[in-house]
């Protein structure tokens, strides 16, 4: 077997031993005779693995009992909708903070369930460097929420500090960066993520929504698009997508036994360290598009001097097994995706490539 070094932005490079896990276990689950696939969403064995994952994510971000935990279908894409559809009442608006393309669809989706306006809009000729400062913000005193993202996967940038929203709602959108540190839920009204980059496969959204917004969020929307109906039901409303959340449980049993959050955080700072000091090592050959204070932990995002040495960087690249380095096809550029999963030795291996590349 060669596994290669993953560099995958997302779905991305999931830890070996979940998916050896599941791969003993596909054909017969804990001695059942059938696949997790096989098994009714209703039934024992099923309902086992949905409630551990759950209690693996309220135990790894320590969240409290003020929060449902809700496992949903539709990407992180889905809840740029279903944030504005359930959160905001008729003559209500909510702020957005654009960083970056997901936080701008995300504005736009709102706009068109709702009424939306920037609070900030750090877009600056097509390129987003940074994130906004406190002072840059017009935050809303009465909106119905601030929305942020809180790491930007294509412009490689992330929030460091999250932002002092009052007794306005925090929102963010989590898609790359959850998992990759603590995070002090209670600052948050609404978090949600996708699973593709450290949490599992793609086919689930993590929800993890305060319990008073569920309550008062808006009963005139379809049943299936209010939070309410998933939280009332522990997320078995309908079928839920029953082998992602296997591999979500997996994937956060492996977290765990890795030592949790604050463990996985010490490796995650190494990682993106050591390739920002390649960067700056190498100034006259590699540049990052990204302000020192913005740069992302999850997205390290980096030019070559012109688009024909990048392919060809990215080329070299994956003739020694490291693969989706592709920057995203809206910026180009390079970009290292290194989510929980990607082990220090692939990240090792980069660094010393980008070291000895100028020589090739
Ligand atoms: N938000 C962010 C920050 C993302 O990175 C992505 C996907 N890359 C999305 C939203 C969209 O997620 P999905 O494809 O799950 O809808």
């Amino acid at each position: 077997m060669a596994r290669v070094f993953n560099f995958n932005p997302g779905p991305a490079a999931l830890p070996l031993e979940a998916l050896e896990r599941a791969q003993r276990e596909l054909l017969d689950v804990g001695g059942s005779g059938m696949s997790i696939m096989e098994h009714s969403h209703r039934g024992k064995v099923y309902e086992a693995v949905h409630n551990e994952a759950i209690a693996l994510v309220r135990q790894l971000l320590s969240v409290s009992d003020d929060y449902d935990v809700l496992l949903l279908q539709g990407g992180a894409t889905q809840q740029f909708a279903l944030v504005p559809m359930n959160l905001l009442d008729p003559g209500k608006s909510a702020d957005y903070v654009i960083t970056g393309s997901w936080s701008k669809k995300a504005f736009k989706e709102a706009q068109i369930a709702a009424e939306a306006r920037a609070a900030a809009n750090m877009e600056q000729d097509g390129k987003y460097r940074r994130i906004p400062a406190q002072s840059e913000l017009s935050l809303d005193a009465q909106a119905g929420y601030v929305h942020i993202t809180s790491n930007n996967t294509i412009a490689g940038t992330q929030w460091h500090a999250f932002p002092d929203t009052g007794n306005v709602p925090l929102v963010a959108d989590m898609s790359s960066d959850l998992m990759w540190r603590p995070i002090d839920v209670s600052k948050f009204g609404v978090i949600y993520a996708g699973a593709q980059k450290n949490l599992g496969p793609a086919g689930i959204t993590l929800v993890i929504v305060r319990k008073d917004l569920v309550e008062r969020g808006r009963k005139d929307i379809p049943a299936i698009f209010q939070y309410r109906t998933h939280a009332a039901e522990n997320s078995l409303s309908n079928t839920p997508p029953c082998f992602a959340i296997y591999m979500l449980r997996n994937v956060l049993d492996v977290v765990t036994k890795q030592g949790g959050l604050a463990a996985v955080e010490t490796t995650n700072r190494k990682k993106a360290a050591l390739l920002y000091s390649v960067i700056e090592e190498r100034s006259d050959f590699y540049s990052s598009p990204v302000e020192k204070d913005s740069r992302s932990m999850m997205n390290v995002v980096f030019n070559l001097k012109t688009p024909e040495l990048e392919a060809e960087f990215i080329a070299e690249a994956q003739k020694r097994s490291m693969m989706g380095l592709k920057g995203h096809r809206s910026v180009g550029g390079v970009r290292a995706s290194i989510y929980n999963a990607v082990p220090a030795a692939a990240v090792e291996a980069l660094a010393a490539f980008m070291r000895e590349f100028k020589s090739v």
